[in-house]
């Protein structure tokens, strides 16, 4: 009994064999609770928005994500590299804010309904935002970060999946 030792999936908690890589129920990647995190470092620019302490203003950056957590560098010269530390991530959101530009004025629901029929005309505005939450100095915050194009979305996916194994880790290591 003792040679079949399962690992368990740190998403949802069932058993898997210990040569695993990823869950055979969930399909999510397999995290060893101590095992160094392996995966290439993504780099993208990406608006950041706000959330981060020692970045008051908006302002277009370099975001690269690697197992030792998230580089935020300002485009701007002279410009500054803040970093969350891997072990501060406490997880990554996706929100689709994009609008169908034909209905700025009303709410996007009324849109779909009234627009029927000319919805090929209306052109959408990409606005897809990427919160990471972590900890701060003092509490937890929400770092905001913003593509505004048809590609955005799959950037911020991307991005989002990278740091949620980053998160997922974290949540393991604890008690
Ligand atoms: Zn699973």
């Amino acid at each position: 009994m003792s040679s079949i030792t399962p690992i368990y999936c740190q998403e949802c908690g069932r058993a898997n064999g210990r040569s695993a890589k990823r869950c055979i129920w969930c399909g999510l990647p397999i995290i060893e609770g101590d095992a160094p995190l392996a995966f290439d470092s993504t780099r993208v620019e990406i608006d950041y928005i706000g959330g981060i302490e020692r970045l008051e203003d908006p302002a277009p950056v370099t975001m690269v994500v690697s197992p030792e957590g998230i580089e935020v560098i300002e485009l701007m010269p002279g410009s500054r590299i803040v970093k969350i530390p891997a072990g501060s991530i406490i997880e990554a959101k996706v929100v689709d804010a994009s609008e169908v530009a034909e209905a700025s004025d009303k709410p996007w629901w009324s849109a779909i309904g009234s627009a029927k029929g000319k919805r090929s005309a209306a052109t959408k505005k990409h606005d897809y935002l990427l919160n990471v939450k972590y900890y701060g100095d003092d509490d937890v915050q929400s770092a905001i970060f913003r593509r505004e194009d048809k590609a955005g979305l799959q950037t911020v996916n991307a991005l989002a999946w990278t740091i949620s194994l980053i998160a997922r880790r974290n949540k393991r290591r604890e008690p």
